[in-house]
């Protein structure tokens, strides 16, 4: 097999929630691959600090700020990335929250928010994109799940079950546009030390159960999800579709 294969030179990659955490590394990951990556996040200010930290590296980067729960205003910044910088060749769905509370105590609001972050947006952004790639015959979307899809925890009900429905959205968007010369897949990550899991790393009781209970005996390292994305992106995955790669050591397929 050619390593051109996964050269993603002059491919345009969208990337949400990639400010900081997962999104930021894997924006630097596609860039190094080739790739011009679109930066996005709400905050302003930390986007372009993402932004000025990858452009440093020599990486050819911008940002895009909008709201991935609004479906307007992913409708208009894929139609003014597209005019801007190009087709959007790469899709990854990433921005993702988390809130942690007793089932039985759960805020209604959280619940909705969390469904908006994790699920709807993946989906609007899916179907803006989605939509220009049908025109082209081309792309690749990538959906960020997660190893909580097959694991049941307790005080986290509502991010497990959007992590569900991602990863069967990525099927169902996998079936149907498959014909349309469309790769949907998705990355499950295990545990990285990222923001959105700032209450986890500093907690030694729960690294203790992590790294016990997780094949590979460690926390992933950020840089340990790229591989995954530029294979999901690149023409070697041309005929892998529908599936969820898991990068978590080893978590889910053990007992
Ligand atoms: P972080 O909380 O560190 O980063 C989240 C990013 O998403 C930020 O850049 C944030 O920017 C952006 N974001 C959040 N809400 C929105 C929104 N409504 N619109 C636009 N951008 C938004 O999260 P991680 O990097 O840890 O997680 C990234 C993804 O990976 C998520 O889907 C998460 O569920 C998943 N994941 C993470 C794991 C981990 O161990 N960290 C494990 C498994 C899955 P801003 O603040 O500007 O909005």
């Amino acid at each position: 097999m050619s390593l051109s294969l996964f050269d993603l030179t002059g491919r345009v990659a969208l990337i949400t929630g990639s400010s900081q955490g997962i999104g930021y590394a894997l924006a630097g990951g596609l860039g190094r691959a080739g790739a011009r990556v679109i930066l996005n996040g709400r905050d302003a200010s930390k986007l372009a600090q993402a932004v000025d930290s990858l452009s440093a590296e020599g990486l050819n980067v911008t940002g895009s700020v909008f709201d991935v729960t609004d479906p307007d205003a992913i409708e208009a910044a894929v139609a003014r990335i597209e005019q801007e910088v190009g087709p959007v060749d790469i899709l990854i769905n990433n921005a993702g929250k988390q809130h942690r509370a007793p089932a039985e105590e759960f805020p209604d609001e959280a619940w909705r928010d969390i469904f908006r972050t994790n699920v709807d947006s993946a989906f609007f952004a899916a179907r803006s994109v989605g939509r220009r790639m049908i025109e082209r015959r081309r792309g690749k979307i990538i959906n960020i799940g997660s190893v909580q899809s097959e694991l049941g925890r307790p005080t986290i009900v509502p991010y497990t079950a959007t992590k569900g429905a991602v990863k069967m959205m990525t099927r169902g968007l996998a079936a149907e546009w498959a014909k349309h010369n469309i790769q949907v897949n998705a990355i499950g990550p295990g545990y990285f030390d990222t923001p959105l899991n700032a209450a986890l790393v500093n907690n030694p009781e729960f690294s203790a159960w992590l790294c016990g209970r997780t094949p590979a005996g460690r926390w992933g390292k950020l840089e340990e999800l790229i591989g995954a994305a530029i294979f999901l992106s690149s023409s070697a995955s041309d005929f892998v579709n529908g599936h969820m790669l898991m990068v978590d050591g080893g978590l889910t397929a053990s007992v």
